[in-house]
């Protein structure tokens, strides 16, 4: 563990006071040098774009422009998000050579506030995972151990701001795919709630869970950057047109009487030691900054994984159907027929867990299963919503393990699928009920791994659950640590 990390709004300062975007750009392009090849967040880099970038904001900059306080700051894209003119793979063989003749909206959001695009991170194949060794291109690994993995799916990204290759990150979260590698990697990770932030441009893997939010090394980091992206797109039709707080503004109000829940069904069987001892001490800091503790049920999350994974598989087999060699994706270069042409690039495109989810949702949703899955989930995926909705009459914020285990080890849990998926368990009500969340650091296991706290909002309420776990922040120093960068 190394010193004190420099804060969001230090650096913000920095660049307002002098320092060009250039010699921050080029700073982090050297550390993605020389240290990514051990640590494989990224894709790909876009260094020459990235400086270039960076001139022109110095130059609008020194011509006496006000700029947006993220402009200047190098920003990495989880690769699932579309970059024009830049290949967006998805980490899968499918998209392998894949150029999107556009920009994500938040991609164009970002340049037009002059925000830097340093380069593509890695990610598990489509975004199905929760640790990033489902890439196509191999794993990334955890910047505290390398040994360990970074979280998934949006490791790559997770792994740029632990490893300070970036300041700031996007990811995409659909099941705790921003949350769980935040925790698993000691940064901050904000899941914004469905609707808030458009997904024009996000390769979809379920897309009524999807959500994309950012990464940074600081609560504040993520109020600059959810500032940056949300809002109302047309092009989305499930963005939502209500007006977006500005976070950056109020994120170190302290809230009054700020009330927190705490459900009992997050510390069941399965749960660490270390990370229920580093949970509970964080319901003490909050009892010590004046916020009153309120127990909680949620009595429907058990079914929760069941319900997820029927939903999503369900919803990816018929995102995926695409990805046929003729709209998109590889071909095969042999084959005696259409049928067979088919058959051949959907299998040598996908990697093992892309099939294997394909197949579930496939029967999930036959006729003669539908109503027995698929149905019944969304179903139970409304009552999932109602326990919610009755918890926050009660309370702000609800707080729990971010994931119920500090990183695992890489190779650890891949050949035992079904034990990836338990690991999700905190995370995925918040998709299912479109609920916002974020997971801040909060401690430290005694083999020097991150631990991270879950905070849930009702939906919308982004700028109160900023403000809740910025308090958090504030009262200890989990988020300035930042792992050894020797290796
Ligand atoms: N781990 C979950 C899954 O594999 C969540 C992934 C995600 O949020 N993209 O589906």
């Amino acid at each position: 563990m190394s010193t004190l990390m420099e804060s969001t709004r230090e650096l913000v300062q920095r660049l307002q006071s002098g320092e060009t975007a250039v010699s921050l750009t080029q700073s982090c392009l050297n550390a993605i040098t020389s240290r990514d090849a051990a640590i494989h967040a990224f894709v790909r880099p876009i260094a020459d774009g990235a400086l270039a970038d960076a001139a022109s904001v110095d130059g609008r900059r020194q011509a006496g422009e006000t700029l947006s306080p993220i402009a200047g700051i190098p920003i990495a894209l989880k690769d699932n998000i579309c970059t024009q003119g830049v290949a967006t793979t998805c980490s899968s063989r499918m998209l392998e050579d894949f150029i999107p003749p556009y920009d994500a909206h938040v991609v164009t959001r970002l340049r037009e506030a002059g925000a830097i695009i340093i380069g593509k991170t890695n990610l598990d194949e489509f975004a199905m995972g929760s640790s990033t060794e489902n890439s196509a291109i191999g794993p990334t690994r955890n910047p505290w151990n390398t040994a360990h993995a970074p979280g998934g799916s949006s490791g790559g990204s997770a792994a740029a701001v632990a490893a300070q290759f970036a300041p700031l990150a996007l990811g995409s979260d659909t099941g705790g795919s921003i949350r769980q590698p935040a925790s698993f990697c000691g940064v901050v990770g904000l899941k914004p709630t469905y609707g808030r932030v458009s997904r024009y441009g996000l390769v979809a893997y379920a897309s009524s869970l999807d959500q994309i939010g950012p990464f940074a090394r600081d609560v504040e980091g993520a109020a600059l950057l959810f500032d940056v992206i949300a809002g109302h797109d047309e092009r989305d039709s499930t963005s939502v047109n209500r007006p977006v707080p500005k976070c950056w503004d109020t994120v170190n109000q302290p809230l009054t009487g700020l009330r927190v829940g705490v459900a009992k069904e997050h510390f069941g069987a399965g749960l660490d030691t270390e990370v229920e001892a580093a949970t509970r001490k964080a319901i003490e800091v909050y009892r010590s900054l004046g916020a009153t503790i309120v127990d909680l049920s949620l009595p429907h999350s058990k079914y929760a994984i069941a319900v997820y994974y029927l939903i999503a598989c369900s919803e990816a087999s018929s995102n995926l159907a695409r990805y046929d060699g003729v709209h998109y994706g590889h071909r095969a270069e042999k084959f005696s027929n259409m049928i067979d042409m088919y058959k051949a690039s959907r299998a040598e495109g996908f990697g093992a867990e892309v099939k294997r989810r394909v197949m579930l949702g496939t029967y999930a949703l036959s006729s003669g299963y539908y109503d027995a899955y698929y149905l019944k989930a969304l179903k139970v995926r409304r009552l999932i919503r109602n326990d919610f909705d009755a918890a926050f009459e009660k309370v702000d914020v609800i707080l729990s393990p971010t994931s119920p285990m500090p990183a695992f080890k890489v190779g650890e849990m891949s050949d035992d699928p079904l034990k990836m998926y338990l690991a999700d368990i905190y995370t995925i009500s918040a998709n299912l009920a479109g609920l916002p969340g974020i997971s801040v650091p909060a401690g430290m296991s005694s083999s020097g791994l991150p631990i991270g706290l879950q905070l849930l909002a009702a939906p919308f309420e982004e700028e109160r659950l900023l403000r809740a776990a910025r308090m958090f922040e504030n009262a200890t120093d989990w988020s300035r640590r930042s792992p050894e960068l020797n290796h």
